[in-house]
């Protein structure tokens, strides 16, 4: 692992509309050099209320790496190797169910993976991992996570099934009936692979969805300007629940988050 001075404790993970926090100091752009190529975008590094946290914007800055091509063992790794423990993920999700509506958040508590193509472990061999995936998100983070919301005023949604689809094309409208089925609330393309590489990493996972539209379901087209609106709302909204949350974290581990791995390798 390369030594690199700047350490950071929480992460986070930037979605659709949020390509810079803006809530931190002291900022440093550190551009990190991985076993698996480099990560989405150069990583922020800062401080919040005396806390040391890095940003990384998923898609880059100029939101250029659809889902598909994200280098998601690189973007955890190189969290890990700042020192990160937390990760907090924010993403933008269209919503499966009338009560989830555009302009709530949703805090995931399970996920359904319908991805295709993608690298999901740090363990290619000859090291075998197989981690539980029972309850993938840290109970700790999703239940301060809820609470910051609701101090704030913000309609954040406790439990959701998110199904993860490739991407980067839409659903039709036969599969997000499907989904429906399933029993999934959110739909997005990039929480899996981040989810279980993030777990094989030790780090505690939680993920802020940010409903921008109701999927094709709903056959209540929206247009493109009133998805604009929405996420514009959205990426204010989740700057001040980030900036409550984050000082909010115990700095101790108080969850089981750190000792998946352990318990997963043959
Ligand atoms: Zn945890």
């Amino acid at each position: 692992m390369i030594k690199i001075g700047e350490r950071a404790e929480i992460g986070i993970i930037g979605g659709s509309g949020l390509y810079d926090p803006a809530i931190l100091e002291d900022v440093k752009e550190l551009k990190i050099y991985t076993p698996y190529g480099l990560p989405s975008d150069f990583i922020i590094v800062g401080t919040l209320k005396g806390r040391r946290v890095a940003f990384l914007p998923r898609h880059g800055r100029a939101h250029r790496i659809p889902p598909h091509m994200i280098n998601y063992r690189a973007n955890i790794w190189a969290f890990k190797e700042l020192g990160v423990e937390r990760v907090i993920s924010v993403s933008a999700v269209g919503s499966l169910r009338e009560d989830y509506k555009p302009g709530d958040f949703v805090c995931p508590d399970q996920f359904i993976d319908m991805t295709k193509n993608r690298v999901y472990t740090f363990f290619d061999g000859p090291v075998v991992a197989h981690v539980s995936m029972a309850d993938p998100f840290c109970p700790e983070l999703r239940e301060l996570c809820v609470a910051t919301a609701r101090k704030l005023g913000i309609t954040m949604h406790e439990r959701g099934t998110y199904i993860c689809i490739e991407g980067p094309r839409f659903s039709t409208r036969a599969e997000s009936k499907l989904w429906r089925q399933f029993g999934a609330d959110i739909i997005g393309m990039t929480l899996v692979p981040e989810v279980n590489l993030a777990r094989e990493a030790g780090m505690c996972f939680v993920n802020i969805a940010m409903v921008t539209d109701y999927d094709v379901w709903a056959e209540r087209p929206v247009t493109a300007h009133e998805v604009a609106r929405v996420m514009a709302e959205n990426v204010e909204k989740v700057k001040k629940l980030l900036y409550e949350l984050i000082p909010a974290i115990p700095r101790e581990r108080r969850c089981n988050c750190a000792h998946y791995l352990s318990e997963a390798l043959l």
